[in-house]
């Protein structure tokens, strides 16, 4: 584990936030994530090591259901993410696309079928291989581009991951040509999701941005903000437990920890051995009813969120000066 300063401003001063475990792989395994006093950046503090982290990637991690160009879904979300680029599709000329963090390399292949000309960078030794394009297997800020070189840098839920984003803005701006863009997804530390609810992946999340601190990265490194879209287009942070944490948090004026979060089903009916059916969903029901109404009052909730630019997920379109 190792301790550090903040990766925006370098202040070594920050408040902790909450405290939660790796949900997925160690859950007794706890982090904690802090908030910089000076710029408001999130991140875990202390945190796993570069070479510490592999272990909270599994094989599992990336054992994902095989994606198919005809699955409706996957095109929906690629099509959302091309939205970003249209513009430079416009002008003249084969445009030339860097996707960093490609995993199976669908939406550069995507991105292909529309004439972009693409490249890819993935660290995951355990992502499929991709032979139909070219895919710099190293950190992103190691790649042997060295100047403007690109119409446009994708990172699509790529920058939470890393353990030094500053170095990914800053490469973006050596390899962004000027006028390009550089288009990512990133949490949103203002939502109830990120800050409240526990739903960040950690320790696979490192860092949690704001559209502020956000801000301040791309005025660091010479590109402009054009556009922050926050919602659930892309991908989603749905706010499981929103329920339970307003009754206790702002109802009742406590702090809503870890150990307050409601098991899931899946948990319950693990923990007491039940069968998936009517009896369990009724036991369930009887042993956490927040959790129900929760479940139905998420599309209220989320639409709320949307429009008030509280949801979890914010994608940034910003332009090389
Ligand atoms: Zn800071």
């Amino acid at each position: 584990m190792e301790t550090v300063a903040c990766n925006l401003c370098g202040s070594q001063q920050h408040t902790p936030v909450y405290e939660m475990p790796d949900r997925l792989f160690f859950p007794d395994e706890f982090f904690t994530v802090v908030e910089c006093d000076h710029c408001g950046l999130g991140f875990v503090n202390p945190r796993p090591t570069i070479a510490e982290v592999q272990k909270y990637y599994p094989p599992e991690y990336y054992r994902t259901p095989p994606t198919s160009s005809h699955d409706r879904y996957v095109t929906r979300r690629f099509t959302q993410e091309a939205s970003y680029l249209q513009e430079l599709e416009s002008r003249n000329g084969r445009k030339k696309l860097l996707d960093v963090g490609c995993a199976n390399g669908d939406f550069p292949r995507f991105m292909a079928a529309r004439g972009w000309e693409v490249e890819g960078v993935e660290i995951s030794e355990s992502s499929q291989r991709i032979t139909d394009f070219l895919v710099h297997t190293q950190e992103f800020q190691d790649i042997p581009v060295n100047e403007p070189t690109y119409d446009a840098v994708t990172a699509w839920a790529v920058l939470e991951h890393v353990h030094n984003p500053m170095a990914y803005f800053q490469k973006a701006s050596t390899v962004v040509k000027k006028g390009g863009l550089f288009v990512f997804l990133v949490t949103n530390f203002h939502s109830a999701a990120s800050r409240y609810l526990f739903r960040e992946d950690i320790p696979r999340h490192l860092y949690f941005f704001t559209r502020e601190t956000v801000r301040q990265y791309l005025d660091k490194t010479g590109f402009t903000l054009e556009k922050e879209d926050n919602g659930r287009n892309v991908y989603k942070l749905a706010p499981n437990n929103w329920l339970s944490f307003f009754l206790r948090s702002r109802l009742r004026g406590k702090k809503f920890t870890y150990n307050d979060v409601p098991l899931t089903s899946k948990e319950f009916r693990r923990l007491h051995q039940l069968p998936n059916g009517i009896a369990a969903a009724l036991q369930y029901a009887a042993y956490s009813p927040a959790s129900v109404l929760d479940r139905m009052l998420w599309p209220a909730i989320e639409a709320a969120q949307v429009l008030t630019k509280n949801y979890g997920i914010s994608t940034y379109a910003a332009r090389k000066l």
